[in-house]
C-alpha cells in the first residue's frame, strides 16, 4: 500500500493543487509556517497550530469537534511526524481526505499506514489502512534550516527502517526493492554530503518498511526512548547491534553512516534484566526478526549497546 498520489521533487509543494477550505495542521509557529504557506500558494484555508509532539487522543477529538460543520474539504498535515499522525487519525474518524507534507525527513510517515498517538500519556503505535494518505507531497524545499540534530536523528531512523525492513520476515521482493534503494540513497546522502537526497530516501524507506516491518533494532530502542533518548538517536547503537546479531548485509554500512553522523554511545538507567522484560512482549517487532530472539539474546544485545560502544 502507498498513497494514491505522490508528488515528489523540487517545487512539488508549490505546484500541488490544494482544495479550497482545507484544514492545515502543524506543530510549527506562524513565523515559519507563513513562509511555507506562501511558497505553497495555498488560499482559503483554516489552520490549527496547537499540535504538540506526541499528540494525545484528546487533542484529536478537540480538533474534530472544533471544525465540525465547517465543511472541511481536506486535512493537510504540514510538519514532522506529529502533525501527520494527527491528520491520519482525524481522517480515520471523519473520512475526510488527507494530504501529508513532511518538513523533516526520516519517519516516512507520509507513506505508511502507521500512526503514533498517546492514550493516557502512553504512546501507542497504531496501524490502519484508513491512516493511509490520499496524497503525499515530498519537497526538499523544507529541508534547509533543519537543525543538525533533527536532521541526523531523522536520517538514522530512515536508514534503520530501510535496513530492518529489508531483513524483516514480512519482506518480499517488492518491499526489498524499496528498502534497498532507500538505503543506498540515504547512505550516499550522508557519506557524500548530498542532503537534498534525504527526502527521497526517507520516502522510499517509508514505502519499503511500511509494507514489511521494522525488527530487533526498533524493539531494543524503545527502552532508551522511554528514558528520553530521541527515536533516531537510540537506533544508531540499537540497530547496529541488531544488525550484528542478525548477520545483516547492512551491519558495516549502517555502522559507518552512524560513525559519520558522530553518534555517542547510549546509557540506560534501568537494569538490563528489567529492560529485557519490557522488550520481550514487543512481539510486533520481535516476531518479524529474521532470527528468533530469546531474553538472553536481548540482555546480550543491551550489554553490547551500553558497555561496549558498538559504534567504535
Ligand atoms: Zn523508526
Amino acid at each position: 500500500m502507498m498513497p494514491r498520489k505522490i508528488a515528489y521533487g523540487a517545487n512539488a509543494a508549490s505546484e500541488f493543487q490544494y482544495p479550497e477550505n482545507s484544514l492545515i495542521i502543524t506543530t510549527t509557529t506562524p513565523d515559519i509556517y507563513e513562509k511555507w504557506l506562501n511558497y505553497m500558494g495555498i488560499k482559503k484555508y483554516e489552520i490549527y497550530d496547537k499540535v504538540t509532539p506526541d499528540p494525545a487522543i484528546e487533542t484529536i477529538e478537540e480538533i474534530k469537534k472544533k471544525y465540525e460543520g465547517k465543511e472541511i474539504s481536506a486535512y493537510i498535515g504540514l510538519g514532522g511526524g506529529s502533525s501527520m499522525d494527527v491528520c491520519k487519525y482525524l481522517g480515520k474518524l471523519t473520512g475526510i481526505p488527507k494530504i501529508l507534507i513532511p518538513t523533516t525527513f526520516g519517519t516516512g510517515a507520509e507513506m505508511t499506514t502507521y500512526a503514533v498517538v498517546s492514550f493516557n500519556h502512553k504512546k501507542k503505535l497504531l496501524q490502519d489502512e484508513a491512516f493511509l494518505a490520499d496524497a503525499a507531497v515530498v519537497d526538499p524545499y523544507f529541508l534547509p534550516g533543519t537543525p543538525f540534530n533533527i536532521m541526523r536523528n531523522s536520517a538514522c531512523d530512515a536508514l534503520a527502517q530501510a535496513s530492518e525492513g529489508y531483513d524483516s520476515k514480512l519482506a518480499n521482493p517488492f518491499t526489498k526493492l524499496f528498502c534497498k534503494e532507500a538505503f543506498e540513497i540515504l547512505e550516499d546522502a550522508i557519506m557524500n554530503d548530498k542532503q537534498d537526497l534525504l527526502p527521497y530516501g526517507a520516502m522510499l524507506s517509508g514505502i519499503g518498511f511500511g509494507n514489511s516491518s521494522t525488527t530487533l533494532g526498533h524493539a531494543l530502542s524503545y527502552v532508551f526512548s522511554n528514558e528520553g533518548v530521541p527515536h533516531g538517536y537510540s537506533l544508531s547503537s540499537c540497530t547496529t547491534v541488531a544488525h550484528k546479531f542478525n548477520k545483516s548485509i547492512y551491519y558495516e554500512k549502517f555502522k559507518q553512516v552512524c560513525q559519520k553522523l558522530k553518534f555517542e554511545p547510549l546509557k540506560l538507567k534501568q537494569s538490563l534484566d528489567e529492560a529485557a522484560d519490557v522488550i520481550m512482549p514487543d512481539r510486533g517487532h520481535l516476531d518479524n526478526n529474521p532470527i528468533e530472539v530469546t531474553k538472553e539474546d536481548i540482555i546480550h544485545c543491551l550489554d553490547e549497546i551500553i558497555n561496549k560502544n558498538p559504534l567504535e
